[in-house]
C-alpha cells in the first residue's frame, strides 16, 4: 500500500512544487564511513542513520557518488556494482515560497514535526529568477517538445503559474487554439474552442514557450511558428510590451534579461525542501544487520 504513505501536495497551486528523486548506494556511504573516514561499523551505523545530504545532492542533474540516477528495475551501483537491497532512493520535494504556498505549507510541516527522524526539512534562501528558471526545467521534463500538442501544455503551465486560483483544467478542456486579442485590455476569455489571450498575456507566453524549447532541436518553438531571439524581442516591441513595462535596454541582451526579470518576477524568496528520508533509514537498517 505504497499510496498512503505518500506525502499529499494536492492543496499547493499547480507548478509550485518540484520533485527530485535519486539513489543513493549504501555499501557505497558504509565504505566511506568505514575504510576512508576509519569509523567502526557501529559508529558509521548511527552516524548514516543521522545523516541527511545536501540539497546539492539531492537535487542536482549529475549525481556524484554515493549518489546515481537509473531508469532499470534491477540498477547495479555505478561506483562499487551493488545490487539493489544496497540501494535507497531518496525522493525530494521542493516548495516555493509565497502567499499561495504559505498556508498548505504550514499545514504540512506541521504533520512532518512529528516524523523529523523520517523526513528532514531543509529552507534555502534563493530569489523569483531562480524559482522561474527551476519552474521552466521541470516544465520541459514534463513536455513532449516532438508532439505539438505541448504548445497548449506550455501555455496552460504559465497561466497556472501566473494565476494560481483560476481553474485552468476546465479552461483547457477541449481547447483547440490559443490567440491574441486585441479587444482586451488583459487577461483572457474563452469562445468556443479558442482561447483569447490578452496581447502582453500572450507575449508572456510565446517568450516561456521560447526559453523551454530554444535549447532543443527545433529552437524557440512558439505559437506564432519558429522565433529567433530578434524576432521574439520585435514583437515585443512592436505589441508595445516594452513600453507599458518602461523595459529599456541597450542591446537586445539585456533587453532580453529585463523581458525575463519581468515575466519571473524579481525579489527574494524561499525554497523549503522536504526530503522523505524512510526508504533510507529502513535500508540502513537492514544492510547494517547484514554486516554486524
Ligand atoms: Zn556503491
Amino acid at each position: 500500500m505504497k499510496q498512503s504513505t505518500e506525502l499529499d501536495f494536492s492543496e499547493f497551486p499547480p507548478g509550485s512544487v518540484t520533485e527530485y528523486s535519486t539513489l543513493v548506494c549504501l555499501a557505497c556511504i558504509f565504505d566511506i564511513f568505514t575504510k576512508q573516514i576509519g569509523l567502526a561499523p557501529r559508529s558509521a551505523y548511527s552516524e548514516i542513520k543521522r545523516y541527511t545530504p545536501s540539497i546539492e545532492e539531492l537535487t542536482s542533474p549529475k549525481a556524484v557518488r554515493p549518489f546515481f540516477d537509473s531508469e532499470e528495475k534491477h540498477p547495479h551501483c555505478p561506483y562499487c556494482d551493488a545490487a539493489k537491497r544496497w540501494h535507497a532512493r531518496l525522493d525530494t520535494h521542493c516548495i516555493e515560497g509565497g502567499k499561495t504556498t504559505d498556508a498548505p505549507r504550514r499545514k504540512l510541516f506541521k504533520t512532518l514535526q512529528k516524523k523529523s527522524e523520517q523526513f528532514a526539512t531543509i529552507e534555502q534562501k534563493s530569489d523569483r529568477r531562480t524559482a522561474f528558471f527551476n519552474w521552466l526545467d521541470t516544465l520541459r521534463l514534463s513536455l513532449d517538445l516532438d508532439e505539438p500538442g505541448w504548445l497548449l501544455d506550455a501555455v496552460k503551465a504559465f497561466l497556472e503559474r501566473k494565476e494560481p486560483k483560476q481553474d485552468w483544467t476546465s479552461v483547457f478542456d477541449g481547447l483547440h487554439a490559443v490567440r491574441p486579442s486585441s479587444r482586451l485590455g488583459d487577461g483572457w476569455e474563452r469562445e468556443g474552442a479558442r482561447l483569447y489571450l490578452a496581447p502582453a498575456l500572450y507575449n508572456e507566453a510565446l517568450l516561456v514557450q521560447y526559453l523551454v524549447s530554444r535549447s532543443h532541436v527545433h529552437g524557440g518553438l512558439t505559437l506564432e511558428g519558429r522565433l529567433t531571439l530578434p524576432e521574439l524581442l520585435r514583437r515585443m516591441r512592436k505589441g508595445g510590451y516594452l513600453s507599458a513595462h518602461g523595459i529599456e535596454a541597450a542591446d537586445q541582451f539585456e533587453l532580453f534579461e529585463k523581458l525575463i526579470d519581468e515575466v519571473a518576477g524579481s525579489g527574494a524568496l524561499k525554497f523549503y525542501y522536504v526530503v522523505d528520508r524512510r526508504e533510507f533509514i529502513e535500508k540502513v537498517k537492514s544492510v547494517y544487520s547484514a554486516y554486524a
